[in-house]
């Protein structure tokens, strides 16, 4: 697709630091790292969000996501006492980036990275209001099937 930074990218037209490759997906490390090792996985399809995304290169993304943690583990050269993984779907959730991509970066105490959570996060809901919402999105489920 034009004017995207991540297709770019798989095309070689911008440098990238290549840790994986296969026919589905490529892993290249983030130009501005949360710490040394974060890397990022992208389907080498475009595909701007979620629902675009075919469902068995999903699963190829995190299958790749879980060796590239457990590489960032293993390494002995990246201090990595954790791993994150994250993907933001939609401009409200913090995507910058619309080619789906998956972070998976090294974590260790102290690292300043964390979350920020709103005010109401401290008030449990009912049990009630739980139920009402976990129907609303069981209901979609099998609409969508
Ligand atoms: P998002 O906020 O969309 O989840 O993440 C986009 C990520 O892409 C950011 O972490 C950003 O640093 C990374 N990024 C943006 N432009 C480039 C680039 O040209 N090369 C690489 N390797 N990463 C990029
Ligand atoms: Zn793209």
């Amino acid at each position: 697709m034009s004017n995207c930074i991540f297709c770019d990218i798989l095309l070689g037209k911008i440098p990238s630091s290549v840790v994986h490759q296969d026919d589905s997906c490529i892993a290249f490390l983030d130009i501005q790292p949360v710490n040394p090792g974060h890397v990022l996985v992208i389907p080498n399809s475009h595909a701007s969000n979620l629902a675009e995304l075919d469902a068995g290169v999903a699963s190829k993304l995190f299958t790749v996501a879980q060796r590239v943690a457990a590489a960032l583990r293993e390494s002995g050269e990246i201090r990595c006492e954790g791993v994150n993984l994250l993907l933001a779907d939609g401009e409200a959730a913090g995507q910058e980036v619309f080619h789906v991509h998956l972070h998976v970066f090294p974590r260790f105490k102290g690292d300043g990275f964390g979350y920020k959570f709103p005010a109401r996060y401290s008030d449990r809901p009912e049990r009630s209001e739980l139920d009402a919402v976990a129907l609303a999105i069981r209901n979609r489920l099998r609409a969508a099937h």
